[in-house]
């Protein structure tokens, strides 16, 4: 009877013999051998693989190069984050301002049919959080200063 599907377990964090932890750009070799049910992968540091050990209860072998992903965020994105962390903070007029940028780039939804204490109201469609945040007036001069540090800090690349 064969099985639909065949799986081969994901890569050791470590070598096989000299227990080396693969980090990034390190070259990983594997092979995998054994039953269909039950294949037994091996992976190895580029030292300790040996070609010459390899023979035909081994189905193959091959290697990658490991590459740690780089998340890129876009601008709206590091907003929504910066967002997230100022809400913990205390300068509610900056938390204001990246809120009304936010609402309209669409990441959040106003919620003014929300009525308390002199707050505004912003959902976060992907998460259904609402935020209330104190109404505030921020004045030109410092409207002019927060734009200035917002865009530095959503445009700046990591
Ligand atoms: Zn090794």
């Amino acid at each position: 009877m064969s099985i639909l599907q065949l799986k081969i377990p994901a890569r050791a964090r470590k070598c096989k013999v000299c227990q080396k932890l693969f980090v990034d750009s390190d070259k990983v070799f594997s092979t995998v051998e054994g039953q269909e049910e039950d294949p037994q992968r091996s992976d190895y540091c580029e030292d300790c693989f040996d070609e010459k050990a390899i023979d035909e209860n081994i189905w193959g072998h091959w290697y990658i190069v490991i590459k740690k992903e780089k998340v890129q965020l876009t601008p709206d994105q590091k907003a929504m984050e910066l967002f997230k962390e100022e809400e913990r903070g205390s300068n509610v007029e900056y938390l204001l301002f990246i809120a009304q940028y936010l609402r309209r780039k669409k990441q959040l939804i106003q919620r003014p049919e929300i009525k308390k204490e002199e707050r505004l109201f912003f959902e976060d469609p992907k998460t259904s959080e609402v935020y209330g945040i104190p109404k505030a007036h921020i004045d030109p001069e410092k409207l002019s200063e927060f734009k200035a540090l917002f865009f530095e800090q959503i445009e700046k690349s990591e």
